[in-house]
């Protein structure tokens, strides 16, 4: 199965149309020079203005950045917009000098050059949240490689295609004298899917180390039990090991790794089937809780997650161009219109990082200018997304 291109799906009057144009004028809300300023500062640079506060600057620095890069490409690629293309060369140019500066790196991870020093030594702490005393500083450089595949890949940028194999590039030296050990030592921290980008980066470039890296930054640990089609997922924050999968599938398509095809599968499988509510959302405070006892997800405040959601659907949607099932699709759909759609405000465009399955429980929307969670970054993504999937092709049937 193949998609079309998302300016080549338009939306007519809905609530799904709403949703994308009050999602335009929440990006276009955003101040670019704000989440540019990470970059510029660890590039040695002058910001041209202060970082965003909240998650922006306490740690977790530029990951809004990555994503903004994104959610550009998608919306402008869904709106046609050009308002959002501009934004996006903006940034672009921007992210650019940074990276011209420090002749590769591309990050706004605080004090990052004294951090990579370490690693390139082997020099690694590791924990879920760690790494070498920053706040998951994988999942903070994921961003900004997905978001330059997506300015690449989804709105035709090659200057952001030269920017991400130039990143790619400093990537594969930095790393480059790390053991296998090492490499699934750094793993424990989140990482968001950096098997997923460097699995893309081969489909796009042919180069061969690219889908080395991606099976070397695949989780090993989370991996194994999935290819026993055992479930050992209770516990875990969910999150974090939903990526992984995406890119273990890559990484099996790319190979053509039946077992790996298999065990993607059966993660989706007790995932979407065993471990979710009725919105097509999971977790709580996080965490796969037992999957024999949903208690608390109904008396937790903190329900179901929206990043997880998102990637869920990004797995799905994968699982369903390789296979063509529209089972895939079922789940696709239930958690379009019952939990994305519902976690934008459809006034003010905020988002929702929990939405609780609590019985008349309240919400707590984003604020454009105050909150820079994960589920602000996917956010300002999904809602650019609503016409990927309403048809696909194999080039012969619609
Ligand atoms: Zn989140």
């Amino acid at each position: 199965q193949h998609l079309f291109a998302l300016n080549q799906v338009s939306l007519s009057a809905s609530p799904f149309l709403h949703a994308q144009q009050t999602n335009v004028r929440y990006l276009l809300a955003l101040h670019p020079d704000q989440l540019l300023a990470p970059y510029l500062r660890e590039a040695g640079l002058e910001p041209k203005a202060p970082n965003y506060g909240n998650w922006e600057s306490t740690g977790l620095d530029g990951h809004i950045g990555g994503h903004y890069l994104s959610a550009l490409s998608l919306a402008w690629a869904a709106t046609g917009d050009e308002e959002l293309k501009q934004r996006l060369d903006y940034m672009l140019s921007e992210l650019d000098r940074a990276q011209q500066a420090t002749g590769g790196y591309l990050g706004g991870i605080p004090n990052g050059d004294e951090m990579w020093q370490q690693i390139e030594k082997g020099e690694i702490k590791a924990d879920l949240f760690s790494l070498n005393d920053r706040w998951v500083p994988l999942y903070n450089i994921d961003k900004i490689f997905h978001g330059l595949r997506d300015a690449y890949d989804v709105a035709g940028s090659d200057k952001a295609k030269q920017m991400l194999f130039k990143l790619g590039e400093w990537f594969l030296a930095t790393t480059a004298k790390l053991t296998d050990e090492q490499v699934q030592q750094m793993l424990y921290s989140e990482h968001g899917g950096l098997n997923d980008v460097f699995a893309d980066m081969y489909f796009i470039s042919d180069d061969e180390r690219y889908l080395k890296l991606a099976r070397q930054f695949s989780h090993n640990i989370i991996i194994e039990p999935l290819l026993h089609k055992e479930d050992k997922l209770t516990g875990l924050h969910a999150n974090t090991q939903i990526p992984k999968i995406i890119g273990m599938l890559k990484v099996a398509n790319a190979s053509d790794d039946k077992a790996w095809q298999q065990g993607a599968d059966f993660f989706w499988k007790t995932v979407s089937q065993e471990r979710s509510v009725s919105i097509g959302g999971n977790s709580v405070r996080e965490h796969f809780h037992d999957k024999s006892d949903f208690t608390p997800m109904v008396e937790d405040v903190e329900g179901p997650e929206t990043c997880n959601t998102y990637n869920m659907m990004k797995l799905s949607k994968l699982l369903f161009l390789k296979t063509g099932d529209t089972r895939y699709l079922d789940y696709y759909e239930r958690a379009t219109y019952n939990h994305i759609l519902s976690s934008q405000h459809p006034e003010h465009g905020g988002l929702v990082y929990f939405t609780s399955m609590r019985p008349g429980h309240y919400r707590m929307y984003s604020s454009v200018q105050d909150s820079m969670w994960c589920c602000v970054g996917s956010g300002i993504e999904n809602h650019s997304k609503y016409g990927e999937l309403i048809y696909s092709n194999t080039g012969q049937e619609l």
